[in-house]
């Protein structure tokens, strides 16, 4: 366990949150080295023998220390922009294992990633094909590319994925797949490496999953028919992990179904996770400023807000609340609400928690290393976290906080 109690404190590995939080400051992201490396473990034991690539989603947690780790751990990468891009060469990632993802790619993304050398562009519309197509030209190289294919999995089978597969931003329709591939072979300046889906988040059974590869195979061999002979097949992230309650299908179960459907193919398979990576890896630390009891609620407030982390309010996600210290003198036992000093009700990490706090109380929002920090604001003006990796013994920054004045720096008052 990344996160457990040893001599009544909460602990990333061997490391008391009580220290963390002495030495870096609150609120802070503390993410375990271990939890980061033995998940991305169990996609590597599942898909050992078979030739594959795990492609970290870089959006899930783009911190330079966890793209570091991935690329040493021999992990390809799932970008979503030419920032993230950017990010994955700085850590020292092979651009040759980089699928570009998205709907929006500019003219320069597409650049940077030609320039760059990556191993596929997934392409989610006909424009974009057009638009990748004459800026290889320009470049004078072929560009790899694939699609990213809506498998439109029967959503009566998987009522929670049932977001209308088809009607979706994401991706080109299955029924349009064959003649967009068949277009874009005679593009010459394009070259058909693979084809993609990516059928959801958070998923916790395996059976869409599986559905989406038989789909998505099928359609592989209907294009070999027709003389498009693709390289990989790419059948996205989505692995749910455990929030409150959920009991997601292990990984093994959802690569092993993958590898069945695909037994006897010689593509490369290439699975991009992001949340089950990194998700129970890290941890939001935050501090207790005030109890404030009330007539129909009681209300703790702390220093971490919707700004560091904006799951609750965002999708009303659940988040597990652990107390640092498990029983302090002075804590006053409740139910609250964990609220932030932001002014928007929708400011909330938690609602309705037994709790027993005082103020100074440090309090750890679990399973928060997945689209955590990486979509903190600075609303209110607030500066943003800390980060801390934690590996044995060792708690290192892995990003300052901000400071007020970094806020500002890029404004300019009227002349
Ligand atoms: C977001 C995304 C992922 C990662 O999703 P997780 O739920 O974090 O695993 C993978 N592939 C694509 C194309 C994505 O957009």
């Amino acid at each position: 366990m990344a996160f457990a109690y040893r001599a009544g404190a909460l602990c990333a590995e061997q490391v008391s949150l009580e220290e963390i939080a002495r030495q870096f400051g609150t609120p802070c992201y503390v993410y375990s080295r271990a939890a980061i490396e033995g998940n991305f473990e169990r996609f590597a034991n599942a898909l050992a023998g078979r030739k594959s690539l795990i492609a970290y989603s870089v959006k899930a947690n783009s911190n330079l220390a966890v793209l570091g780790l991935m690329a040493r751990l021999g992990a390809g990468f799932d970008i979503v922009s030419g920032g993230e891009l950017a990010r994955v060469l700085a850590a020292g990632g092979d651009p040759r294992k980089v699928v570009f993802s998205g709907v929006g790619k500019t003219q320069a993304e597409i650049e940077q990633a030609l320039r760059a050398g990556i191993l596929c562009l997934n392409l989610e519309s006909e424009a974009e094909l057009e638009r990748v197509s004459a800026t290889a030209a320009r470049l004078g190289v072929r560009a790899p590319v694939a699609f990213r294919v809506n498998p439109d999995v029967d959503a009566k089978t998987h009522p929670y994925i049932s977001t209308g597969l088809k009607d979706n931003k994401f991706g080109v329709a299955y029924a349009d797949a064959e003649r967009v591939y068949r277009d874009a072979a005679r593009h010459k300046n394009l070259e058909l490496v693979g084809i993609g889906c990516h059928i959801g988040s958070q998923l916790t059974s395996a059976a869409p999953f599986i559905d989406a590869a038989a789909r998505i195979l099928a359609l592989t061999e209907k294009l070999a028919q027709s003389g498009i002979v693709l390289s990989h097949i790419d059948l996205g992230g989505g692995f749910g992990i455990r929030y409150r309650d959920e009991t997601p299908a292990p990984v093994s179960q959802f690569v092993d179904g993958a590898l069945g459907v695909l037994a006897g193919r010689s593509e490369t398979l290439i699975v991009d996770p992001g949340r089950s990576i990194v998700g129970d890896a890290g941890v939001l630390l935050t501090r207790v400023e005030y109890l404030k009891p009330g007539e129909s609620k009681n209300f703790v407030v702390v220093d971490a807000a919707m700004n560091d982390l904006i799951r609750p309010a965002l999708y009303g996600a659940w988040h597990e609340l652990r107390q640092v210290r498990e029983a302090e003198s002075g804590a006053v036992a409740g139910v609250y609400d964990v609220v932030g000093p932001i002014c928007e009700s929708a400011d909330f990490l938690a609602r309705e928690r037994n709790l027993a706090v005082r103020p100074g109380s440090l309090l750890a929002v679990m399973s928060a290393g997945a689209y955590g920090m990486v979509m903190s604001s600075n609303y209110n003006t607030r500066p943003r976290p800390a980060e801390v990796m934690v590996s044995g013994t060792r708690a290192v920054l892995v990003r300052e906080r901000e400071t007020v004045n970094q806020l500002f720096a890029a404004e300019r008052l009227l002349p």
